[in-house]
């Protein structure tokens, strides 16, 4: 297989009781394994795309033939989205964000709780399933939304934080109360690799 599900780096209730072990089990081994086995669907029947990292084939769709396009859209993003997701989460995360990433979004938002705030807004406001995201823009942290599961990469930008707002991410706990769950994820957030990915979006 050209690509492969990553294991969690933790274990499913190790973000209880933020976070579900219930939900991560159906999230984890049934959601992000789909996205992965649909994308080596397409490299079955264009093998050259095996040769590229998913995060390539999203920032080169144009390049991808037009017969899997949409199901490299949607399954590498799906598989990009959530690998992403499971490292910028862990146990006893949260607090104030540290290092650069927290004084950038001192600058940026005026403060962390500025911040939370108008990223808890963005992603509630996307409507249907999709995504919300901190990406780097012309030097300035910037919040944006995308549908499904498209990934900014697609639009040049690099993710350095995303959440995941398809119900299937919450409902099981939260039921339709999107807000609630997004209020309740920073408490999960690893910001140390935050960070490693601000590092990488200013390169
Ligand atoms: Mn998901």
């Amino acid at each position: 297989m050209a690509f492969e599900l990553p294991p969690l780096p933790y274990d499913y209730a190790a973000l209880e009781p933020t976070i579900d072990e219930a939900t991560m089990k159906l999230h984890h081994d049934k959601h992000h394994a789909a996205y992965v086995a649909n994308l080596n669907g397409a490299v079955d029947k264009h093998p050259d795309l095996g040769k590229k990292t998913p995060e390539e084939l999203l920032q080169n769709l144009d390049s991808v033939p037009e017969d899997v396009r949409a199901v490299v859209r949607n399954n590498g993003g799906g598989h990009v989205n959530h690998t992403m997701f499971w490292q910028i989460m862990k146990p006893k995360g949260g607090g104030t964000p540290t290092g650069d990433i927290g004084s950038q979004i001192d600058t940026d938002f005026g403060s962390f709780e500025d911040f939370k705030k108008k990223f808890n807004e963005a992603a509630a406001k996307q409507f249907g399933s999709g995504w919300g995201w901190l990406v780097y823009k012309g030097g300035k942290l910037e919040i944006i939304t995308t549908p499904n599961q498209d990934n900014p990469l697609s639009q040049g930008l690099f993710p350095i934080l995303g959440n995941d707002v398809w119900e299937h991410a919450y409902y099981l706990k939260y039921n339709n109360r999107r807000p609630e769950y997004l209020a309740a994820w920073w408490d999960v957030v690893n910001w140390d690799e935050v960070n490693k990915r601000f590092t990488q979006a200013k390169k």
